[in-house]
Order: structure tokens, then sequence, then C-alpha cells
């Protein structure tokens, strides 16, 4: 038995009743009243640290009592036992372990569950929407750093035949549409392809590499990659994860489109996607039968520019901080942004052995 307060549900006015729970069924009794409910259609009050307990009856009223542990003591005795969650919640192992379970939870889902999302993000969008982002990026990389290229015409028709000998070689209906930029300006010896099939390469690359077709067949290969596989549309994606689901749910990709140049120059491609696209330079490579051998090359001709970069840029330091722009800062998705490492060599020389 214990005593509580009863409320009608009509009026205001407390009543004094003292509460059973006799095989399933319980009983109020008080000054004229005498009630009865099936336990379990009584919405029954969690056990927290504070506050009286409230029971909702069927009917509209409602038990209070302010004795807390007398409530917790007769609730457990009349055999009303807990539900597991309130239980994990009064137990601090339960606790601990729930929020380090969310938190695995949370980790996973930023490790597999976003790129898992781009991808699929990335799958039901329509190309046609790599292509305006592509634009609007070219556009804005040319407003602020690239110069139009200084190449001879026929140099640039000469490069781009190349590497159209190349890809026609490669298997029909594998190669996604492109087409080849030149520009200048501050990025150094470089390539980037823009989601959309806009590949970009500098006056510089070309030079650093005395025009060498081969090797550029070998870069623009790479860059057909990143095209290929939409690279620069996941990693958009993978960048604003949310935004970028409610534009596939919404059909809407004006933010996307808004954010995507400078999203573009601030992010870079993840290792996996780099794999993938040195794997797709040789594949074109060989295909054109040339050899894996010429990426070897273009990394130790990029290290060696570097290198030289540095030394001169030391005497002049306060000159380079004005200038502060992508070659410092660094265009992360282009190719000679960051230096190759022993593993992305010793790919190309093992894909020239074979
Ligand atoms: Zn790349």
């Amino acid at each position: 038995m214990l005593t509580a307060e009863y409320f009608d549900g009509r009026s205001a006015r407390a009543r004094v009743v003292t509460l059973s729970l006799v095989g399933g069924v319980l009983a109020i009794r008080g000054d004229g009243i005498s009630l009865s409910f099936v336990a379990r259609d009584v919405e029954w009050p969690e056990r927290m640290r504070h506050g009286p307990r409230i029971a909702r009856l069927p009917d509209g009223g409602s038990l209070q009592c302010r004795d807390v542990q007398a409530w917790d003591a007769w609730a457990l005795s009349s055999g009303r036992g807990e539900s597991w969650v309130v239980r994990a919640q009064q137990s601090w192992r339960w606790a601990l372990a729930s929020v380090l379970g969310l938190s695995v939870l949370l980790g996973a889902m930023y490790v597999w569950g976003v790129p898992w999302l781009a991808r699929v993000a990335v799958a039901a969008t329509p190309l046609s929407v790599d292509e305006a982002i592509g634009e609007s990026a070219l556009q804005s990389l040319d407003q602020q750093w690239l110069q139009p290229s200084k190449l001879p015409a026929d140099q640039q028709q000469r490069l781009r035949a190349a590497f159209g000998r190349a890809t026609a070689a490669l298997p029909p209906g594998s190669v996604p549409t492109h087409r080849v930029e030149f520009r200048s300006g501050p990025l150094g010896p470089n390539a980037f392809a823009l989601p959309g099939g806009t590949m970009v390469m500098t006056d510089a690359l070309v030079e650093l590499v005395q025009g060498d077709e081969a090797v550029l067949v070998g870069v623009l290969g790479h860059e057909l990659g990143h095209v290929q596989q939409r690279h620069g549309l996941r990693l958009l994606f993978q960048a604003g994860a949310i935004a970028a689901v409610a534009s596939v749910v919404l059909g809407d990709f004006s933010t996307l489109l808004a954010g995507a140049p400078v999203l573009l120059g601030q992010a870079s491609y993840s290792r996996d996607a780099e794999r993938e696209a040195d794997a797709h330079a040789v594949t074109v490579l060989k295909a054109a039968g040339l050899s894996p051998a010429v990426m070897v090359t273009f990394f130790e001709k990029v290290a060696a520019h570097g290198r030289s970069e540095r030394q001169g840029g030391a005497a002049d330091s306060k000159t380079d901080r004005d200038h502060e722009g992508p070659a410092r800062s660094g265009l992360g998705i282009a190719i000679a942004s960051h230096p190759a490492d022993e593993e992305r060599i010793r790919f190309f020389r093992e894909a020239a052995a074979r």
C-alpha cells in the first residue's frame, strides 16, 4: 500500500488515496473514491532522480507522489519491474558504454558513411551538373589565378592530338567527354581536372618536361582518371555531405554550384582517388604504346623544381608572401601540389617493368 494524491483530470483538487497493485490491477481507494485499472493501461512514470512520480490513468485522471523513494519501493515490491531503458539510464556503465558506442558509430559514419553517401549522391547526379560546376570553377580560376597560355597554337594542337591518339586506343565507351586547356599563371608546373572533363595544363609544366609528349600524355591520363571516376564531384559531395544530400533529394544544385570553386580550390583528392587516377595514367600510356616510366621522370622533375623554388624563395620570402597564390597555398586537386611519395613512384616503376 502506498499513499498518493489523486486528480480526477477535471478539477485541480488533490485527494489523498491509497494504492495497491495486485494481479496486474491497480486499485485506488480514498474518501468516496474506488477505482480500478488494468496496470498495463496506466502510463507509469520513469524512475528519474528528481521530480514527483506522476502516473497517468486511462480515464484522464492522474496519480502524484512526492515521496519518490516510497513510490519506487512500492513499484518494485508490487512487481512492476523497470524497462531496460530506465535501468540503463541509471547505470553509469551503461551510460558510458552508450557514449562510447555513439562515438564509434559517428566515427564509422565519417570514415565509411560519408564516402559511401558521396558515391551514391554522385551516381544520382546528372553529368550536366559536373559540367556546370566545371565551367563556373574554370571561370573563377581564370579571373583569379590563371592567365591565357603563351604556348604556340601549333604546339597546343600537337599535344591535344597526341593525347587524342592515346585515348583513341582505349576501349570504346571507356573515355569520358573531356577537353584539354592550356593556361599560364602562378600554379607552377601543374595540371588538374575539373568536374565535367575540363583538364587544365600549365605552360610551366610543358616547359619543365621540354614538351615531352609521352610525359604529358601520362599526366593527362592521370587527370582523365579523375574525370572518369567523377572524383571532383565526389570531393564536393564529401566536403558538404549534408548539403549534397539535400541537393540530390531536392534536385536543386545551386548551393553546390555556388560553393564549388572555393571548395575545389581548398580540398584535395583522397589517396585512393589519386591511386585510381595513377592506374588510369598507366592504362592510357600502355594503350598508346608508351612506358609508365615517364611518370617517374615527371615526378622527379617536379620534385627537383620544388627544391629549386624553395631555395629561390628563401632569399626573397617577403615577396613570396605578398604574392601568395595557389602555388604557395597549393591547389589541392592539382597533380604537382603534393610531392609524390615513394609508393607512387614505385607504382609507376613496377607498371613499367610489367
Ligand atoms: Zn590527381
